[in-house]
């Protein structure tokens, strides 16, 4: 992950509620392992996407570009939650930009903290 400007607050909270991320982590333990092949940008040139932090000419041309494809694209959601497990804050995926997965991404870290703990606190009711 690329050093960024830590989210405010109100943004981390909005992502927290955002259906796209509670999608991403309800369903992230049940994807389909080739979820890949049936991708929109399958057979696009990746440079498109990673349209961050990489001297590119017109990375909102191509972020435009880029989020075109994916808003075609059947595995938005495996897709997704794959960016913000990783941290990626370089490409366009699961329709997101980077600029987007910002506070997604401390959300993500907070709900899977959140389902940590709920998972030790059963272990001790149960022990
Ligand atoms: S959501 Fe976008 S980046 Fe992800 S697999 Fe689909 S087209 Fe590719």
């Amino acid at each position: 992950m690329t050093a960024r400007k830590a989210p405010p607050e109100i943004h981390v909270q909005a992502a927290m509620r955002d259906p796209r991320v509670l999608e991403a982590f309800a369903t992230r333990s049940d994807v389909d392992p080739m979820w890949r092949d049936r991708a929109a940008c399958k057979d696009v040139d990746p440079e498109l996407f990673y349209t961050e932090g990489m001297g590119m000419g017109n990375p909102a041309g191509l972020q435009y570009a880029a989020m075109m494809t994916c808003q075609r694209c059947p595995v938005q959601t495996p897709c997704l939650a794959r960016a913000l497990d990783t941290g990626d804050l370089f490409a366009v995926m699961g329709c997101t930009t980077p600029a987007d997965r910002n506070p997604m991404i401390v959300a993500w870290r907070r709900l899977l903290d959140a389902e940590r703990a709920a998972a030790v606190d059963g272990e001790l009711v149960s022990a």
